[in-house]
């Protein structure tokens, strides 16, 4: 699958200096087969895993200094092409909503893009009902232990700060080297 990214230049409206990156992404999607036997052929929908597990997704998030996640199982209505979603009609109804799971990262505004690449990069089928992530304007962290606020209550151990020093160290150990 070719790389992609979000396209065009992102309009952060209202401007703050969190934001919530929220995927709602499908964990298993339809797809068409072709059967056939002695005295018939047919064409059914079949429901697939994404070849994706949340796992994979946490732990490319790790790997960039992602430490705080938040996921949940939801359920959810949208164009998807899944077989229930097609004879959707104008009303909805309970049996409509497939199952997605919902990822919530809050980062701070120069981590946005990072984050969101990274989701399409590890998630994306290709396949019609991948999902949607939606950006969201946060006015401020808090951490409950400490009382802190903004950036000092965003950052955690092991994420983006302590990874720009962990880097500055082993250039500097690659350059004594020398
Ligand atoms: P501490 O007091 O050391 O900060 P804590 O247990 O109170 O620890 P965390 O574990 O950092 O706090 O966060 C609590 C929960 O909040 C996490 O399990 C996660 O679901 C959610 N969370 C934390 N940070 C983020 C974030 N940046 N984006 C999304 N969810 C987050
Ligand atoms: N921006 C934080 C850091 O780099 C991490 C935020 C997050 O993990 N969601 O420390």
């Amino acid at each position: 699958l070719p790389i992609i990214k979000a396209q065009g230049s992102p309009d952060y409206f209202p401007d703050a200096n969190f934001y919530k990156v929220e995927a709602i992404l499908s964990l298993k999607f339809h797809s068409l087969t072709f059967g056939m036997s002695n005295s018939f052929c047919c064409f059914c929908f079949q429901q697939q895993t994404r070849p994706w597990r949340i796992p994979q997704v946490s732990s490319a998030l790790l790997k960039m200094g992602i430490r705080g996640v938040t996921v949940s199982d939801v359920r959810g209505f949208g164009a998807q092409g899944g077989l229930t979603e097609r004879q959707a009609g104008s009303e909805f109804s309970e049996d409509k909503f497939l199952a997605k799971v919902k990822l919530e990262i809050v980062v701070s505004k120069e981590q946005v893009e990072a984050v969101i690449d990274k989701i399409i990069e590890v998630t994306r089928t290709g396949e019609i009902g991948d999902g949607k992530i939606f950006l969201v304007p946060v006015s401020d962290v808090i951490r409950v232990r400490t009382g802190e606020r903004g950036e000092k209550a965003e950052r955690m151990a092991g994420g983006r700060a302590d990874i720009k020093t962990k880097c500055f160290e082993d250039e500097g150990e690659e350059g004594s080297d020398d």
